[in-house]
């Protein structure tokens, strides 16, 4: 499932190729994703140019003139994939490309979505921060609002698993499974500790250990596992740079101790006996 590195890689991709391109039709092939698409995406975007593209969460922002806003969510297993002059769409099985943005140079932006969990709606820009998707949602992880301070405050009195307020997004933007638990280690806290019995040294690590963790993963592209894919169509680079997700009983990086697994919030969680706390 694409978090917010996946996102963040694929803003910058698209911002490159797409910015200043004018999109000149679309061809909606299947609307029922998450909530069927509206028939208004296809009216609003022909014959409007792309001026920005931004990111909220794991929404991608694609700003178009007049004002509007098309909002993208990769869902599960959702890519977008700007198809032009040698791009090999050979992995992508076309019964997925469920709606096709043309282009003004003739080239394609594509989404495709085999389990079909993925979102796109139009919203006019000045309702973007009140719609229901992105009302609710915490501050940027790396942005100025997330401090130590900050979490802090957030976590007292909380008895989940740490693990779980961190992908929590009212509390924090974008953090999922893979991440959370990547970051919990480099901060040395065990992801089963309650929030609220987490101390301040510890809140201010795993601050720290967030912004790391996702920067790293930006640079890298992001994390392939299973299914994600950036604008070309390739799988990102930090799945070599993971040092507990999905690695039960390997060493650890840092001192030799079988990884373990657990099963947190429905979702499984990687951590180091000896170094998390
Ligand atoms: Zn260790």
């Amino acid at each position: 499932m694409p978090e917010l590195p996946e996102v963040e890689s694929l803003r910058q991709m698209l911002s490159r190729s797409l910015a200043g391109r004018t999109f000149h039709h679309a061809i909606v092939k299947e609307a029922r994703l998450r909530r069927s698409i509206t028939a208004e995406l296809a009216s609003t975007i022909a014959g409007r140019m792309i001026e920005r593209i931004g990111r909220r969460a794991k929404y991608l922002l694609i700003e178009v003139a007049g004002d509007q806003v098309m909002l993208v969510h990769l869902g599960m297993s959702g890519s977008l994939t700007h198809r032009g002059h040698g791009f090999d769409p050979g992995r992508f099985d076309p019964r997925h490309d469920h709606v096709e943005f043309a282009l003004d140079d003739g080239s394609m932006l594509v989404y495709n979505d085999p389990r079909r969990f993925g979102l796109i709606k139009i919203v006019a820009r000045a309702d973007l921060n009140n719609v229901a998707e992105l009302k609710y949602i915490g501050p940027e992880p790396l942005g100025r609002e997330y401090s130590a301070s900050y979490l802090w405050e957030a976590t007292r009195g909380r008895t989940a698993a740490i693990k779980n307020l961190l992908m929590d997004q009212r509390i924090v933007a974008g953090v999922g499974n893979i991440y959370a638990s990547e970051i919990l280690f480099r901060a040395c806290v065990r992801p089963t500790r309650r929030g609220g019995k987490v101390t301040r040294a510890e809140i201010g690590r795993i601050v720290t250990a967030t912004q790391e963790v996702l920067r790293e993963a930006i640079g890298s592209r992001g994390t392939t596992f299973r299914s994600y894919r950036d604008s070309r169509g390739q799988p990102g680079g930090f799945s070599k740079l993971l040092r507990v997700y999905d690695r039960e009983g390997q060493p650890c990086l840092e001192c030799g101790t079988a990884i373990r697994a657990i099963t947190l919030g429905q979702r499984s969680s990687f951590y180091c006996p000896r170094c998390q706390k």
